[in-house]
């Protein structure tokens, strides 16, 4: 089948690359001309495991190309998937001004009968929107219908996820744009559930969202768990046995991030109280999430007078492993107000370093500074500080000894619960994680008089 993508981010460009994988021909349109010259130098403009080598093959085999030129691309495909951006605005709600932009150029190009296929995350009942306005500016008479495909990948492992995906949810209104979808996704033999229009824009808010909600559901308890003396993952260990919950997204830390889980949670809020409805389940997971994501500092701040002319590593920048992405990651709630309290940063990230630069530049920065380090440990050398903000799998090798010993003065915020509070307690570094017990500095002060007073006698 003939296919154009519309948008060449995560979601555009891993689908367009599936769909290529799977045998489709297909065009993959962007407006940023940077990028389509990158991705025809074979070059992602994103990081996804996987993706550039599918991308280099694919292409070799022609069955995958990009362009600006999006009249060329719409004319004759038999579908075109919108998959551009679809931001928070400043009230919450969904920015659909790109998804109008693509839905004129679709109108103005296509020269046969074809289906539109929205990708993106949008407001429930904009699929029909987006479906009159086409017709609206239709130049040729041409058969278009829109149809309704959300996506569920998450960034980090997105070309599995697309691959090897759960279900696939197409909401349609005739017979025939459900058959065209049912053709393109035949050969990825995956579940394939097929609703109305609406149900499917709205299964995709519904599932992100109880997906946060889970999330902070999980960090209130682990806040309550420090308060009464529990441990979180010692909560969530014994909650994941009853299939009711699950066992997964019972990690305790410092609060989603990304592109989708903060605006998709804020967006259905906007869509609730359009119609008159609180959606107070989902204003809770906002409200939970907004205090969480500064926990960490919070906790510092109660520990020490000041940040001013202290080394502070920052391990970890992106809101994941696994992404280059920074969108609403922690670190970028963080690093500001340890560099207002004029903190020396030394971050470290494998891949995400340099997105963060072009907004933090090396050197002084507020009152502090910030230096952009090529290793987890010439970060921690002589640090007085640690903050954990993202579970790289280079961070976690870090052991607790090394905190020990590469640290001035060994003080860790983890918020990603990477160690276990014995194995910190051990080597006498002090420990603050989430939902979970510190190694205060009072405890390590009574080990180490213990210990003096034994090598005395
Ligand atoms: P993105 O910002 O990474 O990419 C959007 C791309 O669209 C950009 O490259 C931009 O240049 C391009 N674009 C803008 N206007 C265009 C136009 N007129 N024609 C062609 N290209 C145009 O966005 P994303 O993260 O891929 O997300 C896209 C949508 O998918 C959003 O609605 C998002 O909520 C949803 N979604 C994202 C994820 C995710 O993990 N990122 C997962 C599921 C759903």
């Amino acid at each position: 089948m003939k296919i154009a993508v519309a948008g060449t981010g995560y979601v555009g460009l891993v689908a367009g690359v599936c769909f290529a994988e799977k045998g489709h021909n297909v065009t993959c349109v962007d407006i940023d001309e940077k990028k389509v010259q990158q991705l025809k130098d074979g070059h992602s403009p994103i990081y996804e495991a996987g993706l550039e080598e599918l991308m280099i093959q694919n292409y070799n085999e022609g069955r995958i190309n990009y362009t600006v030129n999006y009249a060329d691309a719409y004319k004759d495909a038999d579908a075109i998937f919108i998959g551009v951006g679809t931001p928070e605005q400043p009230d919450g709600s969904a920015n659909l001004s790109f998804i109008s932009t693509v839905a004129r150029q679709i109108a103005e190009s296509v020269e046969k009968n074809c289906l539109v296929v929205v990708k993106s995350t949008v407001p429930v009942g904009t699929n029909d929107k987006v479906e009159q306005f086409i017709h609206d500016f239709l130049v040729n008479n041409v058969r278009v219908e829109v149809a309704s495909n959300p996506e569920f990948l998450a960034q980090g492992s997105a070309v599995h996820d697309t691959l090897h995906a759960e279900r696939i949810i197409i909401g349609t209104e005739s017979k025939w744009a459900e058959s065209i979808l049912q053709d393109i996704y035949k050969p990825f033999n995956i579940p394939i559930v097929s609703v109305n229009r609406k149900s499917a824009e709205m299964i995709k808010y519904a599932s992100n969202d109880f997906l946060a909600l889970k999330i902070s559901y999980m960090n209130d308890i682990a806040n309550l768990c420090e308060l009464v003396g529990a441990d979180i993952q010692d909560v969530a260990k014994g909650m994941s046995y009853d299939e009711r919950i699950g066992s997964k997204f019972l990690n305790a830390g410092i609060g989603y991030g990304g592109s989708c889980f903060p605006k998709d949670t804020k967006a259905l809020d906007y869509l609730a109280k359009q119609n008159g409805y609180e959606l107070k389940t989902v204003q809770a997971t906002i409200d939970v999430n907004k205090e969480q994501k500064t926990l960490l500092y919070k906790k510092s701040s109660r520990r020490l007078i000041t940040f001013n002319g202290l080394k502070v590593a920052v391990l970890g920048l992106t809101f994941k492993p696994g992404t280059d992405d920074l969108r609403e990651a922690a670190s970028l709630e963080n690093v500001p107000l340890l560099l207002e309290q004029g903190a020396d940063i030394y971050a470290y990230d494998p891949v995400g370093a340099p997105n963060f630069e072009r907004i933090y530049p090396e050197g002084k920065n507020l009152n502090g500074s910030i230096t952009y380090v090529s290793d987890v440990q010439e970060a921690l050398k002589n640090a007085n500080v640690c903050f954990i903000f993202t579970e790289w799998g280079d961070i976690k090798e870090i052991t607790p000894l090394m905190y020990k010993e590469l640290m001035q003065t060994p003080l860790v915020y983890d918020g990603r619960n990477i160690y276990a509070v014995e194995d910190m307690e051990k080597v006498q570094v002090e420990y603050h994680s989430v939902g979970r017990r510190s190694v205060e500095r009072s405890i390590l002060k009574e080990a180490i008089d213990n210990e003096l007073q034994t090598i005395e006698s």
